[in-house]
């Protein structure tokens, strides 16, 4: 005679916010009716708040079969949500040695652990069973999506381009955008150690995969500065300033240099001068360095600036102009500016002109990836409330 027991959606959250899992319970003559008092008894400790018994207890069990391997596995994800780790580790690896354990069941119970192991940061561990499940065809997709955040947390760019080209395959879903800010990484790196030609194959591969990745573009115009080609490096950053106007502020310091040391100031001249009538005057304005002020003074007008930035509030722009206007004047004005600078420097850091296309994160510096989303290439410059002047 069979009957069934079932423990169905267990208020037991209610109870002591234990168990949101559902969990059946099969009982059958004699050996089941064992089997069952045993599920009630661990049961009966997860809600007496005694989960190391429960734990000890279910792991002892003898007979792990389709029914209550579920079981198990309901309660190992819900001790990894609690964040006890520990027990869920304990519980996923009992599975695992059991020898009747269908191939089903085992793979559920390898993903499990490796959840469980990322959970506890043991990223090698998480990593080499995320590893075994691809290359037992079993939870592909997800392994795949694991093993992306695991290099990318350890900075493993060369196995995240093998991994996300692997995942696009399997999921079906583009992966260009990311592999291409990979590759960006790879480049950024080659850089650092000044090795312009690796850099460059990175670069090269990056903007093949994602024309429009406007980091490889910068990285481009870094490449060339790298190598005293000044010419090909304005060219790079006037191509983002003119593809992709709302990065101009990233190219600005770098653009001046580049005519500095070409001795093409007048060319910088006319490129402020074009920003600001285009509406990107503020934003300019903000990232240049101390040592252009005077060539920007001598291309806008002090009340140009101000009715740009009246457009365009914002609190950078305005302690811009007064460190341009603090080194031009003398006695009370100076100490009344730099009084007022002083006040204003804590409030910089508040303004935040880079917000998340994806997750609406606002930040005060530029990152290629997001850390709030993890998303790659979905910050953005903000470029200031437009509010219209009154005539
Ligand atoms: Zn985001």
């Amino acid at each position: 005679m069979e009957f069934a027991l079932l423990f169905l959606l267990l208020p037991v959250a209610a109870l002591s916010g234990w168990l949101g899992a559902k969990i059946s319970v099969r009982r059958n003559s004699n050996p089941g009716a064992k089997l069952s008092s045993q599920y009630l008894a661990g049961l009966n400790f997860l809600l007496n708040e005694q989960p190391d018994k429960a734990v000890e207890l279910f792991v002892k069990m003898i007979e792990v079969d389709s029914e209550t391997v579920e079981t198990h596995l309901a309660l190992g994800s819900l001790f990894r949500r609690r964040g006890e780790v520990d027990r869920a580790i304990r519980i996923h690896q009992n599975l695992i040695a059991r020898p009747n354990l269908t191939q089903r069941h085992r793979m559920q119970s390898l993903y499990e652990l490796s959840l469980d192991y990322t959970s506890a940061g043991v990223l090698d561990r998480a990593e080499s069973l995320f590893l075994e499940l691809v290359s037992l065809n079993s939870h592909m997709g997800e392994s795949l999506r694991h093993l992306i955040d695991i290099y990318e947390r350890e900075r493993d760019w060369n196995k995240a381009i093998e991994a996300a080209q692997k995942y696009q395959l399997i999921a079906r879903q583009s992966m260009q955008a990311t592999v291409a800010h990979y590759h960006c990484e790879l480049a950024e790196l080659a850089l650092k150690h000044n090795q312009v030609d690796r850099a460059q194959r990175y670069i090269k591969r990056a903007m093949a995969i994602d024309p429009r990745n406007v980091r490889g573009q910068i990285l481009q115009g870094q490449n060339m500065i790298a190598q005293g080609q000044y010419k090909a490096a304005i060219r790079c950053f006037l191509r983002v300033k003119n593809r992709m106007p709302a990065f101009t502020a990233e190219i600005v310091a770098l653009l001046g240099h580049c005519y500095e040391a070409t001795q093409q100031l007048q060319h910088f001249k006319v490129f402020l001068k074009q920003c600001f009538q285009e509406g990107l005057g503020i934003q300019v304005l903000t990232a240049l360095p101390e040592r252009f002020y005077t060539v920007l003074e001598d291309t806008i007008t002090y009340p140009d600036i101000m009715c740009h930035l009246k457009e365009r509030p914002s609190m950078r722009g305005l302690y811009t102009i007064l460190s341009i206007r603090v080194q031009r004047v003398q006695g009370t004005l100076h100490d009344d500016i730099a009084y007022l600078m002083q006040v204003l420097q804590p409030l910089l850091n508040k303004e935040t002109p880079y917000s998340c296309e994806h997750c609406g994160y606002s930040v005060s510096t530029l990152y290629w990836h997001c850390p709030s989303c993890r998303h790659w290439g979905t910050m953005k410059p903000y470029s200031g409330l437009k509010i219209s002047v009154a005539a």
